[in-house]
């Protein structure tokens, strides 16, 4: 069922959701399959209700999807031209679209998320996504070069590069953009000819394993994506299998440190994008009435789990006492409630265990003798958790410089550039801040100054395909998106020829 489309049940969960909620299935090599090693439950966040098992792979699972995907890299899918894959992908995209209702009930349901999140964010921007990759499967090209090679003498020589896919993919994805996160990995990946062996989060695995029975209806080959369920010890294996040639992960960054440590003792290529601790910086020049973008996207988004949410707020002594209590109102005013309701901004969070964590992060912050300004309430079915500002956190403690990832945002006074500049910087994670002035000159004078993989200027938190996407310092490496994420999965081959 599409997005909006008439026969949408207002509010109430489509029948096709419910019948694939009933049974679902991991891929491998083209086949529907079970786990050998059984099954877990996956919840809703809403209520904490247990909303389908799913299979829990073995070793010998993860050994069967890795060996498909290295079968299919020999079959007809290292055959078909950039024009072919780039068919198959746009067919993929339509069929997102055409089950896009579907696709975000589901993901709603997993993750708790609004569902206009989960139709906007997970199921339209991932159709747009795998259309944006697809236009660069025709597009892959090497290089020729002039070489200065004089032995032995008389003989001649040219030289060209290759890109060619670099094999078996191994993506492991997070729980916070489920479907979206899988798509980042996927689209570029077949796009650079390569096939794929996907492990979700074990808390959100439905909207993935829901996308490979549309691989599979749009024709790719079989084990061109192979999808494989369960915890941390399934990604792990994966990582180890020595048919692996390729591991790219979106998680936190001790996991990703662990993943890429495990990888490197293969010399298997890596790209990480991991955790975020985000600066807002806002100066007296701001245009305050950016506040409400400023507090729903930037900071509250998706309940403040996003990588790049900003939960240090600088804001510049001549706009403090304005600002925050703005900021007050906006937050008090955000409806917390189930993401089924599409009148919800605050959500449940993903699990009981994460909702813990959130608790734990919160009472930390005021032991450790922060302020905390609001006092709301949340649902007490499900996995909610009260959004919070903060005020007075010292610069070293955890609220400062952990990720909590729920709707906690630490909101810290500054007077000079260089002071907040500073501030801004001291935290080992690098991936997203943003710059909110009027002055062009202050903005391209810090610009430079920011460690960070992506600086948004008076906008917070809004990726593009076109941009690339990654972290400094702890936050990652490498980079997705544009053209950049098409090289994650190509290897160079030079080709020096000799004639006379
Ligand atoms: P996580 O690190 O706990 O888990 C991520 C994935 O790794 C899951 O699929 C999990 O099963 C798997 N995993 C766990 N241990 C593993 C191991 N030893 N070997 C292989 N796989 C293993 O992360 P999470 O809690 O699911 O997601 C939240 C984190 O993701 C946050 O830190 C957030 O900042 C980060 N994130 C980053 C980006 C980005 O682009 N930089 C985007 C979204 C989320």
């Amino acid at each position: 069922m599409r997005i909006g489309a008439p026969d949408q049940a207002p509010g109430g969960v489509a029948p096709d959701v419910t019948a694939f909620l009933d049974a679902p299935q991991m891929l491998i090599g083209g086949q529907s399959c079970a786990g050998e090693a059984g099954s877990f439950d996956v919840f809703n966040p809403a209520d904490g209700s247990v909303l389908a098992q799913v299979p829990e792979a073995s070793e010998a699972d993860v050994d069967r999807a890795v060996r498909a995907a290295a079968a299919a890299m020999q079959g007809p899918w290292a055959a078909m031209s950039g024009a072919a894959r780039t068919g198959l992908m746009l067919k993929l995209a339509d069929l997102i679209e055409e089950n896009g209702e579907e696709l975000a009930q589901i993901e709603t349901l997993e993750n708790g998320k609004s569902i206009m999140m989960s139709r906007l964010i997970e199921v339209m921007s991932s159709a747009e996504y795998i259309r944006y990759m697809a236009g660069y499967a025709t597009k892959i090209r090497g290089e020729t070069l002039d070489v200065s090679i004089a032995i032995p003498p008389g003989t001649q020589y040219t030289a060209f590069t290759r890109k060619e896919p670099v094999g078996v993919v191994a993506a492991i994805t997070p729980w916070n953009f489920p479907l979206n996160m899988a798509v980042w990995k996927i689209a570029p990946a077949l796009a650079a000819g390569c096939t794929v062996v996907l492990k979700p989060a074990e808390e959100t695995p439905l909207t993935s394993l829901r996308l490979v029975e549309l691989i599979r209806e749009a024709g790719f080959p079989d084990g061109v994506v192979n999808v494989v369920t369960g915890g941390g010890a399934v990604g792990a294996a994966l990582v180890a299998h020595p048919g692996v040639n390729k591991v790219t992960f979106t998680g936190s960054t001790d996991t990703g440190i662990k993943i890429g440590t495990r990888a490197m003792q293969d010399v298997k290529p890596v790209t990480l994008e991991l955790g975020g601790k985000a600066p807002m910086v806002m100066f007296d020049d701001m245009d305050l009435s950016l506040l409400g973008p400023a507090t729903g996207i930037g900071i509250f988004l998706n309940t403040g789990q996003t990588c790049c949410a900003g939960a240090r707020l600088f804001i510049q002594r001549g706009i403090y006492d304005e600002a925050v209590s703005t900021l007050k109102g906006i937050v008090s005013s955000l409806p917390i409630g189930p993401g089924m309701d599409p009148a919800n901004q605050i959500n449940p969070l993903v699990s009981a265990k994460h909702q813990a964590h959130v608790t734990a992060a919160i009472e930390r912050g005021i032991a450790d003798g922060a302020t905390p300004l609001l006092d709301l309430t949340a649902p007490s079915d499900g996995y909610f958790v009260a959004p919070q500002l903060f005020e007075g956190a010292a610069p070293s403690c955890a609220l400062m410089q952990e990720e909590v990832f729920g709707p906690v945002a630490a909101i810290t006074p500054f007077d000079t550039e260089d002071e907040v500049i500073a501030m801004a910087n001291d935290v080992r994670y690098g991936l997203g801040a943003s710059l909110w002035s009027k002055d062009i000159n202050r903005v391209m004078r810090l610009v430079p100054k920011v460690q960070a993989g992506t600086v948004w200027v008076n906008s917070h938190n809004i990726p593009d395909q076109n941009m690339p996407f990654g972290g400094f310092k702890q936050s990652g490496l490498g980079r997705e998106h544009g053209s950049t994420a098409l090289d994650n999965f190509l290897e160079t081959k030079a080709v020096c020829v000799a004639y006379s």
